[in-house]
């Protein structure tokens, strides 16, 4: 049964009950449980994950799902510039959150994987909200079943540490290590943008190198510009299966100043917007927006720069070769 785009699940307008009122789910939209039987209606699932057990400095993104959650009702429907309007292209829900377990990290990752397995079983397609940065490992052990995957990954680090305290491997620092040696990354096809601030040693950047990644330091980023290195970033992912991880420290703390490991000198929140905007038509199978810590959000400003680009990555991920519509 093919649906008609009047069946699509609709936002609830903010003239018809205002914005600030009502029960906050992502951008409005209708709450699908993954055992509710419309699940099998959804093609792009807006999911939280309240996870910071992976933190190693400022705490608190598990309070991000929430808070991204009640910002988010500030959004309307249609982009500015390209005009989508997602509500229109694509079955999009909001699939709630992923029940981790604050206390336990194995448990919590393996979680996160069997929640995101189950969303891919029924054709739903992820855009997560975080929680730390680790959850992308988990979500991408559902992810790259059929093999790597390329990234695209704005950061103001690389993630790609080895390990911290003395041989611990998992934390919001060393997922994309995690998840290449995993093979879940073609390092070959990922992209990190944005990379600044004090280091350790700068291992973490050499064994990224020494892998294929390619990484744009931010002097680069800001010296060539964001149309041409997210020309790069098209061509380094070419047409494949591609994730896409949007670490809210990539933008500058002027403008994102809630989250745990902020660096000043990035981009300003009109650039954040803009290379999202570059991965228009590209293969992407999911997205994170993380990092947002609402405990140092005091305005909840940086919740609303992540929402924005969560809208951002949502438009971009209806035109995306992997989002024909499953029942269409
Ligand atoms: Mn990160
Ligand atoms: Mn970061």
């Amino acid at each position: 049964m093919a649906l008609s785009d009047t069946d699509f699940f609709q936002p609830i307008s903010g003239a018809e009950l205002p914005r600030f009122s009502g029960v906050p789910t992502f951008m409005r939209l209708p709450h699908v449980a993954l055992d509710d039987e419309k699940i099998a209606e959804v093609d792009i699932g807006i999911v939280g994950v309240p996870w910071d057990g992976g933190t190693t400095n400022r705490p608190g993104p598990r309070h991000g799902p929430r808070q991204l959650r009640d910002l988010s009702t500030m959004i309307r429907v249609r982009h500015p510039v390209s005009k989508i309007n997602p509500f229109e292209a694509l079955n999009c829900a909001d699939v709630g959150d992923v029940a981790i377990n604050p206390a336990g990290l194995d448990d919590s990752m393996g979680r996160v994987t069997s929640f995101f397995e189950k969303m891919m079983a029924s054709g739903v397609r992820p855009l997560t909200g975080g929680g730390d940065h680790m959850i992308s490992l988990p979500i991408l052990r559902a992810l790259a079943k059929d093999g790597p995957l390329g990234m695209v990954h704005f950061d103001a680090h690389t993630d790609l540490f080895d390990d911290y305290f003395g041989g611990f491997k998992y934390t919001h620092g060393t997922p994309f290590r995690r998840a290449i040696e995993e093979g879940l990354l073609d390092p070959k096809r990922v992209i990190q943008i944005g990379i600044r601030g004090t280091q350790y040693d700068g291992e973490d950047i050499e064994w990224g190198r020494a892998q294929g990644v390619t990484i744009i330091e931010i002097d680069e980023f800001f010296e060539r510009g964001v149309k041409d290195v997210m020309a790069q970033a098209r061509e380094v992912v070419g047409s494949d299966p591609t994730y896409i991880s949007y670490d809210i420290d990539f933008v500058d703390p002027a403008y994102a100043p809630g989250t745990g490991t902020p660096e000043i000198g990035g981009p300003n929140t009109f650039q954040a917007q803009q290379v999202v905007r570059h991965l228009e038509g590209l293969n992407i199978v999911g997205a994170d927006l993380v990092e947002v810590s609402p405990p140092f959000d005091a305005s909840g400003g940086t919740a609303w720069v992540g929402v924005s680009l969560m809208f951002e990555l949502l438009c971009v991920m209806t035109t995306s070769p992997a989002h024909v519509r499953k029942m269409g």
